[in-house]
């Protein structure tokens, strides 16, 4: 285990170029999520000092913007170099804030430094077009240029990927951006702006505010200076913030909550299928939007199914992130812990049966930390909480079906549209799920679909535009029309 870390980060907003404190001199304690124990002390803002990251990134925007994409570019290179080799720091730090595998957050790091690399190539193929004209004397010419000043708000699961995807296609397209990194997880936030002041970005291009979330976010949808708002959270968060953006027609980018079946047909693989839930339920311990949240399995293989499950359920290391061994780490606080459970003991109050796990560990040094057991639930109705709410924790309520249309009706009837799995040997099978799936993302024999170039996104609650390969660069453009009178 690495040796834990007790930083004390009182400069840390850094707004126009230079690490500063909160004006209002408040600050925020950070939290390891296995141990209880403090690991660090970071500056809290309000929508004072977001106010001076957006006069600073509007101060900005003109220069970055008019930059040659090579140019911007070439920040990009070394942001991409400074994250990659600063790896296992930057995993440390995530670990320590959120309670993540280490090896887990090593692979979210090299994401993250993907989409700086990814985003510095394409910020040199915004392409415009020349369209006919129908009259002999105009010439239609249609270009793309920055949004403006975007307001970025993440969340704690991927502390520095979310951030990634949002910052580096936006500087890629000449926008400025004012963040505000999820209130547990801000030193991955601020180890990440000192690697963005390190690559020699001018200042104001991107400005980072720790701070009380509504009063930041009021100033980011309330300031006319800020035209884009960027945004992964809950879909009661997103709403919010979609709503408060009508007042001045900003644009935004939603990535919201998500609800994804799972669904294993008769003849599937079912090593491979067990192998891909267990990545797509476990990883993070459950606390991606993607996560698997309903399992159906064909009647006919479920015994075998959840036999095979519970074998690997049964061999997966639950502990501190910072460990080497650990597969799966806490939750991320009481409250996360608190709402599985919930879960757990709504669905076993219906008639659900705990076949593995469902309650918290609290023994020995698992006392000290938000820790639950890797869970199966059968006997899954539609009526628990488990079955239509996200549960965002390692908990896999399972159910069964027999025939395809049903299964792909139950697998539709949700609010949500992010992320589905299906595991079938059937070649026309898999084309008539990818088809009648109502989700963003479609996972066919695959439990871990994103790719940095990949677009990803959500239908209905689950979100509105795309982050992700070319599709990520569309959220931070405008497009114009210049016509051209002869
Ligand atoms: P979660 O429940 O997973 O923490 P949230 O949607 O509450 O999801 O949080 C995601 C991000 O949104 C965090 O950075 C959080 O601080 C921020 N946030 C929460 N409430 C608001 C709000 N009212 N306005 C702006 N940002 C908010």
């Amino acid at each position: 285990m690495e040796k834990s870390m007790q930083t004390v980060e009182v400069k840390s907003m850094f707004i126009n170029g230079e690490w500063t404190q909160s004006q209002g001199g408040g600050t925020l304690r950070v939290v390891n999520p296995a141990t209880g124990e403090e690991v660090g002390t970071v500056s809290y803002g309000d929508g004072k000092d977001a106010r001076a990251a957006i006069e600073a990134a509007h101060q900005a925007f003109p220069g970055w913007s008019r930059l040659t994409a090579r140019e911007r570019s070439k920040y990009l290179y070394q942001l991409y170099e400074l994250v990659r080799s600063h790896r296992d720091e930057l995993a440390g730090i995530i670990s320590a804030e959120m309670g993540k595998p280490l090896r887990e957050a090593k692979g979210e790091v090299l994401g993250a430094a993907d989409n700086f690399m990814w985003y510095a190539e394409e910020a040199k193929r915004v392409y415009g077009e020349t369209v006919p004209s129908s009259v002999p004397n105009k010439r239609i010419m249609v270009s793309r240029q920055p949004v403006g000043v975007v307001g970025a708000i993440t969340p704690w699961n991927f502390p520095v990927n979310m951030v990634a995807r949002k910052i580096a296609p936006a500087l890629a397209a000449g926008c400025t951006v004012v963040l505000k990194p999820a209130e547990s997880t801000p030193l991955s936030a601020i180890r990440l702006f000192e690697l963005i002041a390190q690559a020699g970005f001018p200042a104001g291009v991107a400005n980072l505010v720790i701070g009380q979330p509504e009063a930041v976010g009021q100033e980011l949808l309330d300031n006319p200076k800020v035209r884009k708002i960027a945004f992964t959270g809950s879909t009661r968060v997103g709403k919010l913030l979609m709503e408060g953006a009508a007042k001045h027609v900003k644009r935004v980018s939603l990535e919201l909550g998500g609800h994804a079946p799972f669904i294993v047909f008769e003849d599937a693989d079912l090593d491979a299928a067990v192998a891909g839930l267990f990545e797509s339920k476990f990883r993070n311990s459950g606390q991606m939007c993607i996560c698997t949240n309903r399992l159906y399995v064909h009647e006919s293989v479920a015994e075998a199914f959840s036999a095979k499950l519970v074998e690997r359920l049964s061999k997966a290391k639950v502990g501190d992130g910072r460990s080497k061994e650990t597969e799966i780490g806490p939750l991320v606080n009481q409250r996360a812990l608190d709402k599985v459970l919930r879960h757990i003991q709504d669905a076993q109050d219906k008639g659900g049966q705990v076949v593995f796990g469902g309650k918290r560990l609290a023994e020995g040094e698992y006392g000290k930390g938000f820790y639950c057991e890797p869970t199966l639930i059968t006997d899954v109705t539609k009526e628990m909480e488990i079955a239509f709410e996200e549960t965002f924790g390692p908990v896999v309520p399972m159910m069964t079906f027999t025939d395809e249309a049903a299964v792909i009706e139950m697998a539709n009837d949700t609010p949500y549209g992010l992320a589905a799995y299906v595991y079938t040997r059937d070649n026309s099978r898999c084309f008539r799920l990818a088809e009648a799936l109502d989700y963003g993302i479609v996972g066919i024999n695959d439990g871990s679909p994103a790719q940095t170039q990949a677009p990803f996104g959500g239908w209905k609650e689950s979100g509105l535009g795309l982050e992700g390969g070319r599709y990520g660069m569309d959220a931070f453009l405008e497009t114009k029309f210049v016509s051209f009178g002869m």
